[in-house]
């Protein structure tokens, strides 16, 4: 590794001219300088990325560990309706690795930013001396006032919905970490969603004032679904037939139980009349009984929450 005075100037260049008018002040002093727009609340939010936890050096690539780590950050701020604006990164590195490696995270850190808008503010790097990479975010987005979407709004009867395809987290994972090629256009896709995801803050945004509770699906549909309903003090009942899972994914493992498929789950009363956009499906509907169901054909059967944290936990 290189002295850490030659990697922030390194940093900054890499970082180059990008800039928004909230950001007063990024890399180079001692802390950044935020102005958010007036009348707006600032959405803060922090996420790790642990070597052989969240990601193989072997198998995930330095530019999709960066992919990734700006994901989860800004799949956060889409979850709660913020506008992403800027982003911190701490990392600590064995002594041992190349130098490419960091600049390589770095690269893919300020591509998966660049259609945000969001601006990479500071960091910090250390030493790491367990022999294993740790990567740390902080994002800050912003809303404006008392406009949030939260995990707690939702209510008896309202619709739920489910941006995007679900499982394709967990298949590319699959793929990568296998080194399986892959076998059909969903493999693909499955592949680059897992290299190079996207979160879905243009949606999150587009949700404020609609939604009355959303969260991001970054454990699993089962996972993250149970996790809305207890903070809203509600249950679900969802259709397995409408689930946008994978054709491949037959038992919808990969869609309820799979991990990091950034996509948004949110509810709507029935009473406003929201016609949801391309890529968006309708799932279920809340009920005040507490408890999530999955009705699969004409069976109703208990959804356990068993998402990401099991799943890693068989696969190892
Ligand atoms: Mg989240």
């Amino acid at each position: 590794m290189q002295s850490e005075k030659a990697w922030l100037q390194w940093v900054r260049r890499a970082a180059g001219e990008a800039r928004r008018p909230e950001v007063r002040l990024g890399i180079g002093d001692d802390a950044a300088l935020l102005r958010p727009r007036r009348g707006w609340e600032l959405a803060l939010t922090t996420d790790l990325l642990v070597e052989d936890v969240h990601f193989l050096r072997q198998y995930d690539t330095a530019a999709t560990c960066g992919h990734r780590l700006v994901t989860r950050a800004l799949s956060d701020l889409a979850a709660m309706g913020a506008e992403p604006v800027a982003v911190l990164v701490s990392s600590a590195y064995p002594e041992d690795l190349p130098a490419a490696w960091p600049r390589q995270l770095y690269r893919g850190i300020l591509a998966a930013l660049q259609p945000a808008q969001a601006v990479l503010a500071g960091g910090d790097v250390a030493a790491a001396p367990a022999g294993k990479i740790l990567l740390d975010i902080v994002g800050l987005g912003q809303v404006p006032a008392g406009r949030a979407l939260r995990r707690s709004g939702a209510r008896a009867g309202d619709r739920i919905f489910v941006s995007g395809t679900l499982g394709l987290g967990a298949r590319g994972r699959e793929l990568a970490h296998t080194g399986q090629k892959p076998a059909n256009p969903d493999d693909r896709r499955a592949l680059k969603h897992h290299r190079r995801p996207r979160a879905r803050w243009e949606l999150g945004i587009a949700l404020r004032g609609r939604a009355s509770a959303a969260i991001d699906i970054s454990d699993g549909l089962a996972t993250d679904l149970d996790h809305l309903c207890a903070e809203s003090g509600v249950g679900a009942v969802i259709d397995a037939a409408s689930i946008p899972a994978l054709a491949t994914d037959r038992d919808q493992h990969g869609a309820l139980g799979g991990g990091e498929d950034y996509e948004l789950l949110f509810t709507v009363p029935a009473r406003r009349r929201w016609r949801p956009p391309a890529g968006v499906t309708a799932i279920g509907s809340i009920t005040a009984e507490r408890g999530v169901w999955i009705a699969d054909a004409g069976r109703r059967r208990r959804l356990p929450a068993a998402g990401w944290e099991h799943f890693s936990r068989r696969q190892r």
